[in-house]
């Protein structure tokens, strides 16, 4: 089609091509208008007659939704209220001839609109139909029956006609684009998802039955829905069972789900509906199985964002409430008055039912708290209110598998891990595999560790220490035991400053390179018993890559190498042999490079210090910078040197592979390299 600018025409002689064009993406919900029309007529005339208003029989009251492949028809029909000649005035001509052109004219430049205002009701007929006919019976005593047919012109017939059965007929002549809708198949699937629990019977069809190779058609009508589903029904009669069967025949294949809560509220709003907790996989699923929106059992849609807070687009179930506004943008609904107090009614329900399993079946709850945690911790992450409730049912778990609440947990280590500022730290570990020697010192020192692997918890722990008061976290690998929960000021490294130049070169000259780490040498007088070695990695920056990596904002973090600490403990037996062999080898030949060092470095000093408020000679900035170079060439010397000396000592390469190997850093050709000198060492 080629492109056509200009304004719809609006007058009655094209509303109905507006109408298809318009709503052509949703044609489907033609099936689902009609039958709701046809459910609330039989439901008014039970209405009627249980208040003594109507008095004749009510007979069979079920809905039929009828093919006729030759004639090109398809029938939806029903045996409720019917209409007058009146009525089809009143509720059909009208409506379509005055209120929808006015209605058009007010939003032509809103398509959004137009498909709210038609997208409900009996005009949606002509989204498939070239021409549709009413045949109707009303209930009322002496009523005729009258004929209505209109080819989507603004002529319409209306006349009367024999009908013997009250009820309405609705016949649509499908139109030659629209044939699939002349397809049993076709329809069997629509109403099984508009209609299935719709609460009066729904026919159309026969049952079928598996014959001779194919399916054939039996003489029994197919009843589409099961017209008492069981959020309609009281949560005091339900089993178990019921819940889990009505689950699987929401969402065939899935797995049991963990729990459920029944919701039901008429004040001040009207809603029920079952909402489900899924076997979360390890992975955000994208989500085919989707909490459905019902308004009085009709299926309205299944993207109920919201309507229910974000985080519960993870629950699964049905929402039913008439006070939803169904046919408004997505933009009109978020700020809806009524729509916030759902979904603020949801939160509160679901807080509350998980704050009464805890309560009343912890071990359940802890059986099933690796599944849900996920869910939790999001609500936590995104819902004030939710994290408030949430925060007395979350649970943690430590590596020997225990659950404890927050609060319980708390009280655990108080005792044993609260440093020398008063603030309570939390051990944890994302990978107890990798991070075993850390855990292990841990527990080892008696503190308890955390397992913290879900993909949320660099955020969760930032949440968790801003509502804990005096609660700092600490990956158990992020310094040496000893430092991870400071208790007073640590004992001093006993070195002086050349030494430390030192071994600073002799140490990074073996150090590996590996990829995307960056390694920083630091010294500490640990215990004899500690490791020589120790690898620990830079608790901030490695937090702050982790949510880099999951905000895209962040790339600058993201793209700065690991960064290691390396620390040498100089209360190693192991480390002080190699600092005594190298005092006594290598330092005698470093000491003149040391000595002329300083001493250029000083007179540099004294210049700078004598000129300090005018500006040197030329000689004296000369000067400054033959000593820089000096300086610079003499610790080029003193780093080959040591190098050198370091290459010839073994035991210094294999002290830094150990605690590489300890951290999973020692790869390929050098974890080839340690386990030769291991076994020459041996
Ligand atoms: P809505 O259902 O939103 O009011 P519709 O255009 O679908 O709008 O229907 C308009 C009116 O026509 C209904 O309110 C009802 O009074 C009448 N009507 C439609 N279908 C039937 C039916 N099958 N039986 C009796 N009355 C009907």
């Amino acid at each position: 089609m080629t492109a056509q600018k200009g304004k719809i025409g609006v007058t009655t002689d094209n509303i109905f091509p507006v109408i298809k064009k318009f709503l052509y993406s949703d044609q489907e919900i033609f099936l689902r208008e009609l039958v709701s029309n046809a459910i609330d007529a039989t439901q008014k005339l039970r209405t009627l007659s249980s208040f003594g208003d109507y008095k004749g029989e009510l007979g069979d009251m079920k809905v039929r939704v009828t093919i006729d492949k030759e004639a090109g028809t398809l029938t939806v029909s029903d045996h409720g209220i019917g209409m007058t000649a009146e009525d089809v005035d009143k509720y059909i001509n009208q409506i379509a001839f005055s209120g929808a052109e006015e209605f058009l004219e007010k939003y032509k430049d809103n398509a959004n609109a137009i498909i709210g205002h038609f997208g409900l009701g009996f005009y949606s007929a002509y989204m498939v139909a070239k021409k549709v006919e009413i045949r109707s019976l009303s209930y009322k005593e002496g009523a005729t029956g009258v004929r209505w047919e209109c080819d989507g012109s603004p002529e319409y017939v209306m006349e009367a006609c024999d009908k013997a059965e009250r009820g309405t007929d609705i016949i649509l002549y499908i139109d030659d684009e629209s044939k699939k809708f002349l397809e049993q198949n076709e329809i069997n699937a629509l109403l099984k998802k508009y209609c299935r629990f719709l609460p009066v019977p729904v026919i159309s069809g026969k049952k079928q039955q598996w014959k001779d190779g194919k399916y054939v058609d039996t003489e029994e009508d197919n009843v589409v829905n099961s017209a008492e589903p069981i959020w309609t029904r009281k949560p005091a009669d339900l089993t178990d069972e019921d819940y889990r069967n009505f689950y699987h025949e929401l969402y065939p294949g899935q797995e049991d789900p963990l729990f459920w809560i029944h919701l039901n509220v008429d004040y001040p709003f009207n809603l029920t509906g079952i909402l489900f907790f899924p076997k979360i996989k390890n992975n955000f699923e994208v989500t085919k199985n989707r909490i459905q929106l019902y308004c009085n059992q009709v299926f309205v849609t299944d993207s109920v964002e919201g309507v229910v807070p974000e985080f519960m687009m993870l629950l699964q179930g049905v929402i039913d409430s008439p006070d939803i506004p169904l046919n408004v943008s997505r933009s009109y609904l978020q700020s809806d008055t009524a729509v916030k107090k759902i979904s603020g009614y949801i939160t509160k329900k679901v807080a509350g039912r998980m704050d009464e399993i805890f309560r009343t079946d912890r071990t359940d709850y802890e059986k099933k708290w690796d599944d849900i945690k996920l869910f939790i911790e999001y609500g936590m992450l995104t819902d004030q209110k939710f994290c408030d409730a949430a925060m007395k049912f979350t649970l943690v778990k430590d590596t020997e598998g225990k659950y404890y609440s927050l609060e319980e947990y708390r009280t655990l280590i108080e005792g044993s891990q609260t440093d020398k500022d008063g603030d309570v730290v939390y051990l944890y570990t994302t990978d107890p595999v990798a991070q075993f020697t850390y855990i292990n010192d841990a527990t080892e020192k008696g503190y308890s560790v955390l397992v913290m692997d879900g993909q949320l918890e660099s955020h969760f722990i930032g949440l968790l220490e801003n509502k804990i008061e005096k609660a700092r976290f600490v990956r158990v690998d992020s310094d040496i035991v000893d430092n991870l929960i400071p208790k007073a000021d640590r004992a001093s490294v006993d070195l002086t400053g050349r030494q430390r130049d030192m071994l600073t070169d002799m140490f990074r000259s073996q150090l590996p390179k590996v990829e995307g780490a960056e390694f920083l040498v630091s010294f500490e007088a640990l215990s004899a018993e500690a490791n020589p070695i120790l690898i620990t990695q830079n608790e901030y920056m490695r937090r702050m890559k982790e949510m880099a990596a999951m905000q895209p904002g962040m790339s600058f973090y993201g793209n700065l190498p690991d960064s290691y600490n390396l620390i040498i403990n100089t209360g190693s037996p192991v480390i002080k042999q190699i600092i005594a062999s190298a005092d006594e080898t290598l330092m005698p030949k470093l000491d003149q490079s040391f000595t002329d060092i300083d001493a250029r470095n000083a007179e540099s000093e004294d210049i700078r210090k004598a000129t300090a408020d005018g500006t040197p000679t030329d000689d004296q900035q000369n000067k400054i910078k033959s000593n820089d170079e000096t300086v610079s060439h003499l610790r080029s010397v003193i780093k080959k040197e040591s190098a050198e000396y370091a290459a010839e000592q073994p035991v210094v390469r294999q002290t830094i592979d150990l605690a590489l190997l300890a951290n999973g850093l020692l790869r390929g050709a050098d974890l080839n390299a340690f386990i030769r000198r291991s076994v020459s060492l041996l």
